[in-house]
Order: C-alpha cells, then sequence, then structure tokens
C-alpha cells in the first residue's frame, strides 16, 4: 500500500483492483474466493471501482460445472487515464505519454541540447503542451508526471545533480504551482529499477545497474524503492574498489566510478586506439572487428565491472540484476563475461542481464512510479497486458 493513512476499506479496494489486474479476467466469485472478502463486499468494492471508471465488466466465463450462469467477468480498464514520464538528460530529453496500464500514446526525444536551470521549466512546459495537444479521452485526463533526474533526489527535491546545475531552483515547486495532476521527482537508476520490476521481470526484487558516464542502482523489492535514510542508497559508482586508488569528486579515493563508467572506457579506448570520438557505436565496430587491443580492454572491465555486481549481490541479495546500458546493449559479450566472474555461492546462480526494455527504462519506471500512486498499489506489475 503506499499510503500510511490507508483505512482497511481503501486496502481492500486497492487488493481487488491488484487481483483484477493480475488476473485480467475475474468474476466477482473467483476474486471473493482469493480475496477472503464475502460476495457483499466484493460487490460493493467493484461497484465502487466501476464507477470510479478503473474496471468495467467483459462478456462471460465458463458456468462452473455444477451448472448455473454463466457469471460476467471484471476486467482493468487501462484506458482510464494518462500519465507523463520525463527523462531529464544533461543533453537530452526523452518524454512519453502513456495509458495508465503503459502503452503509448506518444513520445517526444530531444537531442543536443543543455538543460539548466533557465530552460528545463520551458522544456517540460513545451512537452505537456505538445502532449495536451493530441491528448486521448479518457475519464480521468492525466493523472500523474514523473521527471528522472540524474543526481541525487531525496522525497521529490533535489540533493544533488552534478551534471546539470539545478540546484537554485525548487523543481517540484515549481511544477507543482503550474499543474493541476501530481509531480513526482525521483533519481533516473531508481525508476529505471522500478520500470523493469514492473515492466519486464516477474520477480519480486531486482537491481537495475545504470552504466552511463556514471554509474547508479536502483534496488526494488515488491514494488517498493530502496532510497536509504536520504536518498543515497544506490549510489554503487562511489563503492570503493581500491583504497589508495584514483582521487574521486566524492572526497574518496578508489570508488567504482572512476574505474567502470563509460567515460573512463571510453577515454582508455580513445589513447590506445589514438581516436578523438569514442561511444558504444564505435566500441561495438572495435569489438565485432576483432580488435585485439579492444576485446582485452573489454575482458578487463568485464572482470572490474564484475567486482562490483559481486558488491551489490551480497549487499542486496537481489533474484535478478539488470544492466542498463548503451555499451553493454552493444556489446551484450560484456554481460556473458560479468557471469562468468560471478561465480562464488552465493551470486553463481543469480541472473546478469541487459534491459529487456527497448527504449528509455527511466521512461517506464516513471509511468509505474505514477500508476502505483493513482492506483494505490505498489505491487504493481504490468506486463503483457494485452
Ligand atoms: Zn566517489
Amino acid at each position: 500500500m503506499i499510503s500510511s493513512k490507508y483505512t482497511i476499506r481503501e486496502q481492500n479496494e486497492a487488493n481487488i483492483l491488484n487481483y483484477i489486474i493480475k488476473n485480467k479476467k475475474i468474476s466477482r466469485a473467483s476474486l471473493s474466493e482469493i480475496s477472503a472478502l464475502n460476495k457483499a463486499s466484493v460487490s460493493s468494492i467493484t461497484k465502487k471501482l466501476i464507477d470510479e471508471h478503473l474496471i468495467h465488466e467483459v462478456g462471460t466465463g465458463e458456468a462452473s460445472t455444477l451448472g448455473g450462469r454463466k457469471p460476467i467477468l471484471l476486467t482493468f480498464n487501462k484506458k482510464s487515464a494518462l500519465l507523463i514520464a520525463i527523462d531529464l538528460g544533461f543533453n537530452y530529453v526523452d518524454a512519453i505519454l502513456t495509458y495508465v496500464d503503459g502503452s503509448e500514446v506518444g513520445r517526444v526525444q530531444r537531442k543536443n541540447l543543455l538543460v539548466t536551470s533557465e530552460n528545463i521549466q520551458t522544456i517540460i512546459d513545451e512537452i505537456v503542451v505538445q502532449f495536451e495537444a493530441n491528448l486521448p479521452k479518457t475519464p480521468h485526463g492525466i493523472v500523474g508526471m514523473t521527471i528522472g533526474i540524474q543526481g541525487q533526489v531525496f522525497k521529490n527535491k533535489l540533493i544533488f545533480t552534478p551534471y546539470y546545475d539545478l540546484s537554485n531552483i525548487d523543481l517540484y515547486d515549481i511544477l507543482n504551482s503550474k499543474y493541476s495532476f501530481p509531480i513526482y521527482i525521483e533519481n533516473e537508476a531508481n525508476l529505471s529499477a522500478l520500470g523493469e520490476y514492473t515492466f519486464s521481470s516477474d520477480f519480486e526484487s531486482l537491481i537495475s545497474i545504470s552504466l552511463h558516464r556514471g554509474i547508479g542502482a536502483g534496488i526494488v523489492k515488491r514494488g517498493r524503492l530502496e532510497v536509504g535514510n536520504n536518498g543515497n542508497a544506490g549510489e554503487i559508482g562511489h563503492m570503493i574498489l581500491f583504497p589508495e586508488g584514483r582521487q574521486c569528486p566524492c572526497g574518496n579515493r578508489g570508488c567504482f566510478d572512476q574505474y567502470c563508467s563509460t567515460k573512463k572506457i571510453y577515454d582508455e579506448t580513445k589513447e590506445i586506439k589514438n581516436l578523438d570520438i569514442v561511444n558504444s557505436e564505435i566500441m561495438k565496430d572495435l569489438y565485432d572487428s576483432n580488435d585485439e587491443e579492444v576485446r582485452l580492454l573489454v575482458q578487463k572491465y568485464a572482470s572490474l565491472l564484475a567486482v562490483g555486481v559481486n558488491n551489490v549481490i551480497m549487499m542486496y541479495a537481489p533474484q535478478l540484476v539488470i544492466f542498463n546500458s548503451a555499451l553493454t546493449k552493444k556489446i551484450p559479450d560484456m554481460i556473458t563475461l560479468i557471469n562468468e566472474h560471478l561465480t562464488n555461492r552465493f551470486s553463481k546462480n543469480i541472473k546478469i542481464i541487459n534491459s529487456p526494455i527497448e527504449w528509455n527504462p527511466v521512461l517506464y519506471g516513471g509511468v509505474a512510479y505514477a500508476a502505483q500512486h493513482f492506483l494505490n498499489i505498489e505491487e504493481l506489475k504490468l506486463i503483457e497486458l494485452e
């Protein structure tokens, strides 16, 4: 449940709604059975959910073996509301408008811009205006907007954003006073993890590792993000790999970020191959052409990444570890190599995979976050809804 002020009545409503979402089509009698609520309670709750347009009646199911009337089935109304998610990179912005089940209605992609405290409001306003221009009619309209931030966020407040300077504005207050729908602000790695939990995975606990210019992790268990006391949980880029190692801007030496971020990998590749630019595409080409130096480099970084993954597994014992990175997607061998390094008794059975989400898990996490709040369901799974 999302809110601590939840009444038992609301909990029952959320449970019934979640059963309907999970089962796709279900009768009132079956709901009564699995929820252990009596038929009268189920009837009054489902009536309320129908009145609120969150569910509707569809066709009829099979009559029981004892004969009798065929029951009317209930199903989740996937088009009851709309959600917006925005992934705010330091030099790009991705945005998506979806129905409440995550199915896409519209998207906006902007590249090669620099997000600053001066233009951020205009950027977000333009996206919302663009979505609102072609908004499909739904009973509830837009019911939430989530912004994914590269940096430290705690309870909707930006604490530290090293890639863009947004420290002199209160983004939450600005957006909250501008829009009538709820606003949520969360760290991008956290949102990625929630996106995987809700849209790509059957597992109850997983960790999503975002390997970009910096390294971060989102930790999710039963739909709830583990953010720690101050939002810092999952800042794995600052785990120490080498106690006397390279200086990190965080104040320590030898941080994971200083050895395994894509920036470090690309910088070293630039140096040994004498190139001006290296990105995931160029790495892939060199790797696929069997460039011996790059192959060795990839092996080296996979073994270092495996040290980090091992540490994370020992801390949280997740069922699954998902990599969210353009580099590991372009060179899937990196995931195989990391798996090969994880051989101890604790980690050998834990699957390490590339993100199965085709386009930007941060956005799907943003959608999941807003949907959880709108539907009041924390353990929300929206996999393969048809
Ligand atoms: Zn550090």
